[in-house]
């Protein structure tokens, strides 16, 4: 905020920003923007019944305050929505980036990564359907409250960047969604490269890179375990 601003007082209680911890660190990373980007994985554009060709990414925001991480016992509780009976898991990789900027290169991109971590895109996919069909923004069907449950961040300077390696979510012990990182159709230099020439982009931003294939519903009572190779796992209840 501007130096002027500092020590003015605000007129209602100061939104309380939005971090993630920093893996095997008492630090954190606070968030700006949370990008996300939509059929990144051939066959799960396929089981949306979507051409996979590849055609230029689309790109899609949540809120910073849907940001849901684990709490004292280890596990993210996920609190079922409301306004919807068709709750979808989809687990994704995620990119937090240490700066930004416009029209970032193609072989500059990967220099504004800090760290990579896992989350899942919640989705209330029966409004996000009654969205396309309207042709109406999805904000209701993706960026509701807790819509984002993440891990912690990994630094690249521990494990580089990640582009192979398995992809998991089981709801109670048995496998939903399987994949790869190599399957991904925009690579993560692409995203940042291609996302740049939308928007600004800044220290803080979060870009969720897609799931792979076998999304589905999942009800209160489910545990949710999500795994990416490379980054790490994590457990999650709907509650
Ligand atoms: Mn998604």
């Amino acid at each position: 905020m501007p130096e002027s601003l500092r020590f003015m007082s605000f007129v209602i209680p100061d939104p309380i920003p939005t971090t993630l911890p920093v893996s095997g660190t008492g630090d954190t990373f606070p968030v700006r923007r949370v990008y996300c980007v939509g059929r990144n994985y051939a066959a799960h554009a396929i089981e949306m019944g979507h051409d996979p060709d590849r055609e230029d990414p689309f790109f899609f925001l949540k809120c910073p305050e849907n940001i849901v991480t684990a709490d004292a016992s280890g596990e993210i509780a996920f609190p079922y929505p409301p306004a919807s009976n068709d709750v979808h898991h989809e687990i994704e990789m995620i990119v937090a980036l240490k700066s930004g900027g416009r029209d970032i290169a193609l072989d500059d991109a990967l220099t504004h990564v800090y760290g990579y971590g896992a989350g899942l895109d919640m989705t209330r996919r029966d409004l996000q359907g009654q969205m396309k069909k309207a042709g109406r923004p999805w904000e209701i069907g993706k960026a509701f409250d807790h819509s984002a449950p993440m891990t912690g961040l990994v630094p690249v300077s521990d494990i580089g960047h990640p582009d192979a390696g398995a992809v998991w979510l089981k709801v109670n012990g048995e496998v939903r969604q399987q994949g790869d990182l190599n399957q991904m159709i925009w690579k993560v230099p692409e995203m940042i490269s291609y996302l740049s020439g939308l928007f600004e982009l800044a220290a803080g931003d979060l870009i969720m890179s897609g799931t792979p294939s076998g999304v589905g519903p999942v009800v209160r009572g489910d545990h949710m375990e999500g795994f990416v190779e490379g980054i790490g796992g994590f457990h999650c209840k709907v509650i």
